[in-house]
């Protein structure tokens, strides 16, 4: 038995993973005051887990940060105060058993390609951010030190607005398809127009979120069809790329923004469709994920299961212990 436990920046899921279903599972709310207290609230969950099910072989961990996969060590971190930490050794320590960390979107992205049965699958996240996970051959690909596959930075405009995550670039996908890219096209839309519908709109922060961006679309708004309109477009010039680098079987689309769907995805599959590489396109599907809320806890107890698998070593890279990161 394995377990699986994902780190949100609200709140930290633990359950038992078998295969792909989930058991005894557990919410808590992240504490994000300190490092310390955040790894004691993981670890207060976890046992909260172990207490009902078991003991486990070993424990799955997703973490919504940049991982260095070898050491388990958290290279950077936004949301929570985790950054520099050695995560794989502090939860191995408190544990007794093997730890493996990820970034989370990379074990949402293992949990579908092992739902739907697909061993090369990419998925894109939308939702505050951009996220993605690449699974070549039934394995997670993270590159050299485990810090790929940022999906949501590629460049779809090499002179388009900053992009919101913590990056240098502009006009990457995240800048575009992200509900930071629709808060702000929104509240750019309100400021310019007091008498838009979207002006209407504005919270007490003095922005249009993404969630009333997508009320106002499904409402007609034509200025609000307009950014999905936009949101659309640059999708499908994203997955028309995913699709001709990485010839997926599937591309599946997940998170929170995935749940307004019906507002851009036939758009973004039509713009892919005259972009992507015919004998790439004819060969690939392009689905919603069908891993629901707790894909991230099942991919995190898959990935502890794969390994930990006796025939791990033909499956997988070994992760080692690396000497001279930077
Ligand atoms: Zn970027």
């Amino acid at each position: 038995m394995v377990l699986g436990v994902d780190v949100g920046g609200t709140k930290v899921a633990v359950a038992a993973v078998d295969g792909v279903s989930a058991t005894h599972a557990a919410e808590h709310p992240t504490v994000t005051v300190s490092t310390d207290a955040l790894l004691d609230g993981v670890e207060h969950a976890v046992r909260g887990v172990i207490d009902q099910a078991g003991e486990p072989t070993a424990i799955g961990v997703g973490v919504p940060s940049q991982i260095d996969y070898a050491t388990g060590t958290v290279e950077s971190s936004v949301n929570i105060p985790l950054t520099g930490v050695s995560l794989r050794s502090e939860l191995g320590g408190r544990f007794g058993v093997p730890v493996f960390v990820d970034n989370d979107a990379n074990c949402a992205a293992l949990a579908e390609s092992r739902i739907v049965g697909v061993d090369d699958l990419v998925m894109l996240t939308l939702g505050t951010g951009v996220g993605g996970g690449v699974v070549i051959g039934g394995a997670t690909f993270r590159g050299a030190h485990g810090l790929g596959a940022e999906l949501g930075h590629i460049t779809v405009n090499p002179d388009g607005p900053p992009c919101p995550g913590n990056c240098p670039n502009r006009g990457c996908l995240e800048a575009y398809c992200s509900g930071q890219a629709l808060e702000r096209d929104a509240t750019e839309v309100a400021s310019d127009r007091p008498e838009s519908a979207l002006a209407g709109r504005l919270g007490d922060d003095g922005k249009v979120s993404g969630r009333e961006l997508v009320r106002a679309a499904d409402d007609g708004d034509p200025d609000a069809l307009l950014l999905m309109e936009n949101f659309a477009r640059m999708l499908g010039v994203g997955i028309a790329s995913y699709v001709n680098v990485f010839q997926p079987e599937r591309l599946a689309i997940g998170g929170g923004l995935s749940r307004a769907s019906h507002l851009f995805l036939e758009r973004a599959v039509r713009e892919a469709s005259a972009r992507a590489l015919p004998a790439l396109w004819r060969r690939v599907t392009i689905a919603l994920a069908e891993g629901g809320a707790d894909a991230g806890v099942i991919g995190a107890g898959v990935l502890a299961a794969l390994e930990t698998a006796p025939d791990r070593d033909t499956e997988l890279p070994k992760a080692t212990t690396t000497e001279g990161i930077e």
